[in-house]
């Protein structure tokens, strides 16, 4: 690895005056400096992850720390190869991590306790603590704490109701929650607090954090952590590598992720070379067989083709009914 690039994970919650404004003027900035990723603007704060050179990373940050608002942020910092965003986007959106609570609430009047990588390792060993994952199905599946919760859900957004449903679990128990890096436990452990929970915690920087701590180095964690670039999985538990993720057609060790063909699904699956190619990267029967599978197309595949390698699996070109 020469990691002559790095790749930025931050955000912070404060007021942002003419957010719209800023959004414009802040890509300015980003296209000029040269670097590539994903921020997003709204009058409650910025939340972003970006690549570029050690140099335009420093001046970036350099940048943020003139700005009194955003002094104190804390950064996760990756050392990468490359790039890893295709472009620069800057966007301004209602929220910087869409929860689309009923009520809304500011992270810096309502959230969860802090806690340091070393109290968040302390957490997942005690027994009366119920230690919540707060993000995404797909991001638990390729790997997570030992022993926390994944909650029944396919997207964050649909975390509280599944609290609500689920509250006698929970509701004695001392409760923490992480996510990637940090931001979208700020809402949620407020939240918790707010709908009754007496004490909750939150993993202060998310795994990022905790997995450059000299101290704790990711141990508890297992498999990989899902990022939202083009590396897809990174590495945490500097001390052992369990892996937990299981391709989804039979249910072997795998921490591969691609997405289902079928452009009208794309569902992200882990699934390896040999399943790819034996199930046209298609998650179901009616997403190997959709017209426009992309799999398909890559790999200019016959008619004959298709129809031979669906024979291997039992399947032929008919469609499921049943799963329409
Ligand atoms: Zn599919």
């Amino acid at each position: 690895m020469t990691g002559d690039y790095r790749v930025l994970l931050f955000y912070k919650y404060v007021t942002i005056e003419n957010a719209e404004k800023f959004t414009q003027e802040h890509l300015n900035f980003c296209k000029n400096l040269g670097i590539k990723g994903r921020i997003l603007v709204s009058e409650e704060g910025i939340n972003g992850t970006l690549s570029g050179t050690v140099a335009q990373t420093d001046a970036y940050i350099a940048h943020m720390n003139e700005d009194a608002r955003f002094n104190d942020i804390l950064w996760k910092i990756d050392v990468a190869e490359e790039h890893a965003f295709k472009k620069m986007f800057v966007r301004y959106r209602p929220e910087i991590v869409t929860l689309q609570l009923e009520e809304d609430l500011n992270p810096n009047e309502t959230t969860g306790n802090y806690l340091s990588p070393q109290e968040f390792k302390e957490a997942i060993l005690d027994e009366d603590t119920v230690v919540i994952d707060a993000r995404n199905d797909y991001e638990y599946d390729l790997g997570h704490f030992r022993g926390a919760v994944r909650p029944e859900i396919r997207n964050f957004r649909e975390l509280p109701q599944w609290i609500r449903e689920n509250k006698e679990k929970f509701m004695d128990k001392r409760v923490v929650t992480y996510c990637t890096g940090g931001i979208r436990c700020e809402k949620f452990s407020g939240w918790l607090v707010k709908e009754g929970f007496e004490d909750v915690g939150q993993l202060h920087g998310g795994i990022a954090t905790y997995g450059k701590d000299p101290e704790v180095q990711g141990e508890l964690w297992d498999g990989k952590m899902y990022v939202f670039d083009e590396r897809i999985a990174v590495d945490i538990n500097r001390k052992e590598h369990v892996v937990v993720g299981k391709d989804w057609f039979d249910g072997q060790p795998c921490e591969r992720y691609v997405n289902c063909a079928n452009p009208d699904c794309n569902r992200q699956i882990l699934c390896s070379e040999e399943n790819e190619y034996k199930y046209l990267r298609g998650c179901s029967h009616n997403c190997r067989i959709a017209d426009r599978n992309r799999y398909v197309k890559e790999h200019d595949l016959s008619t004959q083709e298709v129809v031979s390698r669906l024979a291997a699996i039992g399947e032929t070109l008919e469609t499921d009914q049943s799963m329409s």
